[in-house]
């Protein structure tokens, strides 16, 4: 099958992300060419029976000795009760320090199964093979790997760049359609952040992105290739890294405040509606026009997502309690929150020092 590479030229873990339809059958040849014996596969219990022998055979196939192993699905495995299990699991497969850990999954295997590659025998290659629309265009992307603690989500982890990425847009076709509008709002989002024409392309063709069509594969590249950029000027989020939080100061509160969960809302809704919510916020404060808040939230509707605070299922809290899961988030200095807002569609910035009381006033015209 044919892919798009996109390169992410971080010097000595530069390493490309190929992106197409139908990747899976070619993976034997293009993950033993990084010249492993052996290879750990991660995967979960939805996604193994889908995909985890076809991919362990054509390693196989290409002389790489395999191991599966599949975890039960959802947040909860983000634990260090499975990261044992994961290191476990790969010391018992024999994984030295020339082989490979292979995430196939989620987001959720993709951040456990490439914290145990950073840890096990002090560091392993990894390869990740995203299967959700969100894993393929952001958490495969960028060398974030971790767990959650009793102190919060993604608190415990280290960064560790993969050495091949596997986007096979094909994977796509078993993922549920909410998870897919999950996804598609980070795809939307980076649109929003500096590329107004991607944003203009996506009001155009998301219905080829949903179908499968090519422009699927054209969503997540460029997805891919918008991240990477970002990542190859500020791997370790000193810097401007912090764009990619757009609408997540707003989303994860909403996540907090519905406990993560997933039966109320998924990451990717949290994260239309605060897109949705960083537009009007910005609206409100006179830095964006009315109609860019208005068009982001009429193609993120269009697509299915919620868009308003009113949309979560059972209650988004008060405004008060809003604010308390805002201020747990670790972008909270001294009483003022650092948000990411927007002069316009395509014009995000970081804004540090945005007053509580700013805030708070705008949630009581949104709630
Ligand atoms: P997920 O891994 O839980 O997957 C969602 C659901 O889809 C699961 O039930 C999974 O089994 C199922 N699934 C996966 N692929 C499938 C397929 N092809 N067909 C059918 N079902 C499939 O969730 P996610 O949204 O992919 O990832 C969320 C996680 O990603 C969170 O833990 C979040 O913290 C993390 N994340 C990490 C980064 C990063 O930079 N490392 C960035 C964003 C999010
Ligand atoms: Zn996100």
């Amino acid at each position: 099958a044919a892919a798009i590479t996109v390169p992410v030229p971080l010097g000595d873990r530069a390493y490309e992300i190929l992106v197409g339809r139908g990747l899976l059958q070619g993976a034997g040849a293009r993950i033993a060419a990084l010249g492993a014996r052996a290879a750990a596969i991660v995967t979960d219990e939805h996604v193994g029976p889908l995909y985890a022998r076809s991919l362990a055979e054509a390693l196989e196939r290409h002389g790489l000795r395999t191991a599966t192993l599949a975890l039960p699905p959802g947040e909860a495995t983000k634990s260090y009760a499975f990261l044992e299990k994961v290191c476990d699991f790969a010391l018992e497969a024999r994984i030295e320090r020339g082989d490979l850990v292979v995430a196939l999954g989620g987001g959720v295997v993709g951040d456990l199964a490439g914290f145990a590659a950073a840890v096990v025998r002090r560091g392993v290659r990894f390869v990740q093979v995203p299967t959700t629309l969100l894993a393929q265009v952001d958490s495969s992307v960028g060398g974030k790997t971790g767990i959650n603690s009793r102190h919060g989500k993604n608190l415990v982890g280290a960064f560790h760049q993969p050495s091949l990425v596997l986007a096979d847009t094909a994977a796509l076709d078993t993922l549920s359609l909410r998870e897919m509008r999950a996804g598609y709002a980070e795809v939307v989002k980076y649109g929003l952040i500096d590329d107004a024409s991607f944003f203009d392309w996506c009001e155009a063709r998301w219905r080829g992105v949903f179908a499968g069509g090519p422009e699927r594969d054209e969503a997540v590249a460029r997805s891919c290739r918008a991240k990477a950029a970002v990542v190859v000027r500020d791997e370790r989020e000193d810097g401007d890294r912090a764009l990619l939080n757009l609408g997540h100061t707003f989303g994860h509160a909403l996540e907090r405040i519905t406990r993560y969960d997933s039966a109320r809302l998924v990451h990717g809704e949290g994260v239309a509606i605060g897109l949705c919510l960083a537009f009007r916020f910005s609206a409100s404060l006179g830095l964006c026009p009315d109609r860019d808040a208005r068009r982001v939230e009429a193609h993120l509707a269009e697509a299915g997502l919620p868009t308003r605070l009113n949309h979560v299922p059972g209650g988004c809290g008060t405004v008060e309690e809003l604010l308390d899961a805002m201020a747990q988030d670790k972008k909270v200095k001294g009483g003022a929150l650092t948000f990411i807002l927007a002069r316009g569609i395509g014009k995000s910035f970081i804004a540090p020092g945005i007053a509580a009381d700013e805030v708070r006033s705008f949630l009581k015209k949104e709630i």
